[in-house]
């Protein structure tokens, strides 16, 4: 044997978010998701050794980039921006963004969003896009995203902007009655694992990915988190 940590043997710091339900979660100190499951399938598959690290999605993106971990499946929408500075896997899921409002709010899609105020997650691409949208008055930014639902609760703000299962989740645990998604979906996206760029794992990720689609895996566990 070789001196040091090969690639099969070394433990891998796996990065996922503390509060992006129902991908990314930590509930009664356990983590827990669609995302947690599936890396599992994923990282058996690899024959990949690891240890979660749950942290909020601004302190995760640093910590990929810094090499403080070494990979992250936590709902991270592949863009071009990003690809300056990370590696992305295989995307693993489609979805996109979309609107709340207050179940009495008389907005109905993007185009009755001038002069409105919009919260979202600090970092997030619904932050990106929210800030791009004609005539927006104000975005604010939150690193929890149950801030920004808090704030609408309130009717701090006019519109929360977020990734369409999250929000889902929240109409049904915390929202229920009190909000309604305004139009359809806005932005199309798909999350992929992210690693610091010329990472090793990326190839077996990407073989694994490919497995556990091919093997049913994949679908018994977005059954189980997204299927009625
Ligand atoms: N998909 C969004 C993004 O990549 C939000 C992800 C998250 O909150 N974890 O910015």
């Amino acid at each position: 044997a070789t001196a040091g940590c090969t690639a099969a043997n070394k433990t891998l710091k796996v990065g996922i978010e503390s509060n992006f339900r129902p991908f990314t979660y930590t509930e009664g100190g356990e983590s827990k998701g669609f995302e947690v499951e599936l890396w599992q399938a994923i990282s058996q598959e690899a024959n990949l050794k690891y240890e979660l690290v749950p942290m909020e999605q601004s302190e995760l993106n640093k910590a990929v980039q810094a090499g403080k971990i070494d990979l992250a499946i936590a709902g991270m929408t592949v863009n071009k921006a990003r690809k300056d500075n990370f590696v992305f896997s295989d995307p693993y899921f489609q979805t996109g963004l979309v609107i709340l409002t207050q179940a009495d709010s008389p907005i109905k899609g993007k185009d009755d969003l001038a002069n409105k105020v919009i919260a979202t997650k600090t970092g997030s691409t619904a932050y990106t896009f929210a800030g791009g949208i004609t005539g927006i008055k104000e975005v604010r930014g939150y690193p929890d995203i149950s801030e920004a639902y808090d704030q609408l609760k309130n009717k701090s703000v006019d519109a929360v902007i977020f990734d369409e299962r999250n929000v889902h989740d929240f109409q049904q645990n915390g929202g229920e009655g009190k909000v309604k998604i305004a139009g359809e979906v806005l932005n199309k996206e798909s999350y992929a694992i992210i690693a610091k760029k010329r990472s090793k794992y990326i190839g077996r990720i990407n073989q694994a990915i490919g497995k556990v689609v091919k093997d049913g895996t994949y679908e018994t566990l977005y059954g189980k988190w997204f299927g009625g």
